[in-house]
Parts: C-alpha cells; sequence; structure tokens
C-alpha cells in the first residue's frame, strides 16, 4: 500500500465540509414527573447513563441513581428549590466526577470538591469518575507493610497493613472516630495521605474532628470530604465514592492512602432513604437488595497494587454504629464480610475506662499480622493470650473465685498489660517505644513496679529512646530484634522507671 497523499486527503477533507448539512443537534431533555426529599423522578431520557449528571433549569444538578423501564431517579446534587413537577431535565453526557490531585491536601471539601472550607476551589485540572472498577486480582498485591496506628492496642494485637480494610464497629460514643482519628494523626511523619469521610454526621461533630487535625501537622496530608446529616442525601449516597477516587490518584501514583468512613451505618441509611423514596421493593431491615453490593464495590477498590502496577496502597477504615451490642444485625454482618477484619468497640470497657475500648476477644485482624514489623511481632507473641486469661480471671475474682497464687501473679501481669493498652487520645506511642514497653512487659520488669508507674514509662519513654543513637539500628530495619538492642531498650525502661 503507498502512503496517502497528503492533497487528495486535504480536497477530500474540503469536499466533505462543503457537503455538510448544518442543523440543531437533538439535545436529550426529560420531564420532572414528580419530587421527593432530594430525589425527582424524571421521564423521556431513553439515553441517560448510570451516574450521568442532570441539570434542571434552575441550574441544580443531581446525577442519576437508578434507572428504570421508561423513567430514572435523579438524586439532587444542589437544592431542589423552584424545581416542580412538569419541569425540564438536560443531558450532559457526564458521569459525575470529583477533582484530584495534590492540591487537595489539607483541605475541606464536600463530596463534588467544592471547598466548605471558606478557600478557593482546590487548584487542580485533574478529574476522575466517582465510580471507578476496583483493581482486578492480578493488578494486586499481598498486604506486606505495616500501617502504624500508633495505638499499641492495635499495632501489637491487630495489626493493620496497607491494603487492608480494617471495620472499626462498636455502640455509640465508644471512640470509634476517636480511633481513626488518632490513625490519621499518627500519619504525620509517615508517606501516607489520609482522607476522612463524613458522611451524615451532625456539623458540631464533623467540626471538632476537623479542628483536631487542624491544629496538628498531619493536616498537611490529610483531606476532609464532609457530607453532612442536613445536605442534600444525594451528596451523602455519593460521599464514599468520590473519597475513593481522591485516594485513587494518589494510590495510582504509587502512592499510599489512609481513607476513614465515618460512618457506613449511616450511608447504608441514605441508600435506604432513597431507595424507599425511589419505590425500590425494600428487602431486610427494609434495605433494598443491593445494599450488600454497594458497600461490596466501595471497599473492593481499597487493596494494594502489585510492583508492577506501581505498588501504591489504599487502606480502608470503614466505621460501623451497632445498638447494644448486636454484632449481628443485618448491615454489620455485611459489613465484616467484606472487610478483613474488625476493631470492635466496647461500651463497658469504654465505661470503666479503659480506653481505646478495644474488646480483644471479639476483634480480628486477618491480613495484617504478616505485615506487622519482625519487632514487634517478637514482643507481642503471648500478649493477647495473657490478656484474655486475665480478663477471665478478673472475672472470676469479681465473683469471690479461686484466689490461688497464680491467679493472683495473672491478675498482677495483666493489669499492666491494661495499663499498658491504655491509650489518652492524640498520644500515639512509635514503633520502637512499642517494642520497649512489650520487651519490658515480656521480661517481668512491670510486675515489679506499681501499676501508676506504667503510664510514667509511656510519658518519659518517647524522649529517652529518640535520643539514643544506638537504636537507629532498629529504627532502620525494623524486623530485626536482637539480644543487643532489647537489652538497651529495658535499659531504657529502666532508666525510665528510675531502677537504674
Ligand atoms: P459516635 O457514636 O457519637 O460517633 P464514637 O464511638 O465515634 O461516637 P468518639 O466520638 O470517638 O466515639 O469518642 C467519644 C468520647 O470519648 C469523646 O468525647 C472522646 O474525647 C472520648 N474518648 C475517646 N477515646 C478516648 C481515649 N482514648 N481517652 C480518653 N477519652 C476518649
Ligand atoms: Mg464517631
Amino acid at each position: 500500500m503507498s502512503a496517502p497523499n497528503p492533497e487528495t486527503a486535504l480536497n477530500a477533507l474540503k469536499g466533505r465540509i462543503a457537503n455538510a448539512t448544518l442543523g440543531a443537534a437533538a439535545e436529550e431533555s426529560g420531564t420532572v414527573l414528580g419530587l421527593a426529599d432530594g430525589l425527582a423522578q424524571v421521564s423521556g431520557l431513553p439515553g441517560v447513563v448510570l451516574n450521568e449528571i442532570l441539570i434542571f433549569p434552575t441550574g441544580a444538578r443531581g446525577f442519576a441513581l437508578s434507572l428504570e423501564e421508561d423513567s430514572v431517579q435523579v438524586a439532587f446534587l444542589d437544592s431542589a428549590d423552584g424545581i416542580a413537577a412538569g419541569g425540564k431535565v438536560r443531558r450532559t453526557g457526564e458521569v459525575v466526577s470529583v477533582p484530584v490531585g495534590e492540591a487537595l491536601l489539607g483541605r475541606v471539601l464536600d463530596p463534588l470538591g467544592r471547598p466548605l472550607d471558606g478557600r478557593e476551589p482546590p487548584d487542580t485540572s485533574e478529574h476522575l469518575a466517582a465510580e471507578r472498577l476496583a483493581p482486578t486480582i492480578i493488578e494486586r498485591d499481598f498486604v506486606s507493610e505495616p500501617l502504624e496506628t500508633g495505638l499499641l492496642v492495635i499495632d501489637a494485637l491487630f495489626a493493620i497493613g496497607r491494603g487492608q480494610r480494617e471495620l472499626i464497629i462498636g455502640e455509640r460514643q465508644t471512640g470509634k472516630t476517636s480511633i481513626a482519628v488518632d490513625a490519621i494523626l499518627n500519619q504525620c511523619e509517615s508517606d501516607v495521605v489520609c482522607i476522612y469521610v463524613a458522611i451524615g454526621q451532625r456539623a458540631a461533630a464533623v467540626a471538632r474532628v476537623i479542628d483536631t487535625v487542624r491544629g496538628r501537622e498531619a493536616m498537611a496530608r490529610t483531606i476532609f470530604v464532609v457530607a453532612e446529616a442536613s445536605g442534600e442525601p444525594g451528596l451523602r449516597w455519593l460521599a464514599p465514592f468520590s473519597a475513593t477516587s481522591m485516594a485513587e490518584w494518589f494510590r495510582d501514583r504509587g502512592r499510599h492512602a489512609l481513607i476513614v468512613y465515618d460512618d457506613l451505618t449511616k450511608h447504608a441509611a441514605t441508600h435506604r432513604e432513597l431507595a424507599l423514596l425511589a419505590r425500590q421493593p425494600p428487602g431486610r431491615e427494609a434495605f433494598p437488595g443491593d445494599i450488600f453490593y454497594l458497600h461490596a464495590r466501595l471497599l473492593e477498590r481499597s487493596g494494594k497494587l502489585s510492583a508492577r502496577h506501581g505498588g501504591g496502597s489504599i487502606t480502608a477504615l470503614p466505621i460501623a454504629e451497632i445498638d447494644a451490642g448486636n454484632l449481628s444485625a443485618y448491615i454489620p454482618t455485611n459489613l465484616i464480610s467484606i472487610s478483613d477484619g474488625q476493631i470492635v468497640t466496647s461500651a463497658s470497657l469504654f465505661a470503666a475506662n479503659q480506653r481505646p475500648a478495644v474488646d480483644v476477644g471479639l476483634s480480628v485482624s486477618r491480613v495484617g499480622g504478616k505485615a506487622q514489623a519482625g519487632a514487634l511481632k517478637k514482643v507481642a507473641g503471648r500478649l493477647r493470650l495473657e490478656y484474655a486469661q486475665y480478663l477471665e480471671k478478673k472475672m472470676f475474682s469479681r465473683f469471690g473465685g479461686f484466689g490461688d497464687s497464680g491467679a493472683a501473679e495473672g491478675l498482677l501481669r495483666g493489669e499492666r498489660i491494661a495499663a499498658l493498652l491504655t491509650q489518652h487520645r492524640f498520644a500515639p506511642l512509635p514503633l520502637l517505644v512499642q517494642v520497649a514497653l512489650l520487651a519490658a512487659l515480656d521480661a517481668g520488669l512491670l510486675d515489679k513496679v506499681d501499676v501508676g508507674a506504667v503510664a510514667t514509662i509511656k510519658g518519659r519513654l518517647p524522649a529517652l529512646l529518640a535520643a539514643d543513637p544506638h537504636l537507629n539500628r532498629l529504627r532502620a530495619a525494623p524486623d530485626q530484634l536482637d539480644d543487643d538492642i532489647r537489652k538497651a531498650l529495658l535499659q531504657h525502661v529502666r532508666t525510665a522507671l528510675g531502677t537504674t
């Protein structure tokens, strides 16, 4: 075949332009059939696709939430004021998308990326669709690097790995949000960017979380995506999806993101609300049948990519609220089955001032153990069993049980463990401090001191360890804990105890 002659090609083009017939392009528009809270039923848009943005005459936007045979359910993204049945709706041909990029860090945005912090819109030209496909199995890799939360009870007992989905689940006011926020604050010196998604919370509660982070270094590497309880249900519905796209931008560049969905119980309630308004058939607990699929496809988007695909990761901490400790309700069981473990918070522990109130019996981390730093693994080995035995013995002793010397010893050790696992908010413990504390427990150092001394050591150790250059070896290779380093760590604990 000979190369095309540019002259002929040009003439052909000119010919086509000359013969073109100009006319009005057909624009598909539909009619509002009915309105319900935050939702419009629209007819006459045969070509519309799921998640497509539609525009109402007032300029308000909505997106196609569900497609029916001869109508579309449109969820509003702006106020529906001024829109009435019979009004026109225009297609845009574009699906819901959000701005993404570095410029979003440090910002408070709504689920469409519009600023809520009184500043200019984020300076970025890139957009990603809010709903995107999860990476395939081939694109993924095993979870192998730790995501340190700085909370001893989690890092030692239920280690979380980068790319893991760990549910935080518990009753109202048991410190669920605080655990997630502490994990965010602990990333201030790591290479992990954080995204906190507030779904259906009261404005004051969200403001508290934002203020907590804003006053600290972690703000510079955190994005807040907020869809308040009082806003459009469509925005609440969209929030976790669009925030995940923001996280994916980092992941696709080989970077690591931590995303907190606070909380998916409220997201499920929004989904139910919209489905009932759209007259979809309700199923169990009046949720529509696709509720499981909704959250499965959301959480599938988290994970660790293989080195061939850049090695980036998204770690998800979805939060869920339960009533009266009932983990077997519909939404909790769904969420438990689609995550890689759960941190269960307990109202009774919380009331007894054991905070973070993590129930070690019900909590589990299914993949993070492989990612846990070797040094921590070495010293945390018996912790869970000893602590569980302690809790059991404590219950018996309350009934005036055994009282033999073995039980007394177990109680003594257990009290020290409980004191170690108690942690104030905003007081993350660096890995080295965690290792030193558990090595001291292991060596029996803490059994000899008053239980109150545990808090003192926790306060003093970080500075002592930070000042010791000999520990750099462990800092550089947290998988190696040799006897020399173990001795050095114990010596620091003795110094902190004042028993040198
Ligand atoms: P909600 O169900 O309302 O979302 P929650 O389970 O997310 O509540 P938080 O808001 O995190 O709970 O915490 C409830 C209260 O307990 C807050 O006032 C918080 O300051 C306090 N709290 C949480 N964790 C700790 C802790 N480790 N030490 C001391 N106080 C804590
Ligand atoms: Mg909360």
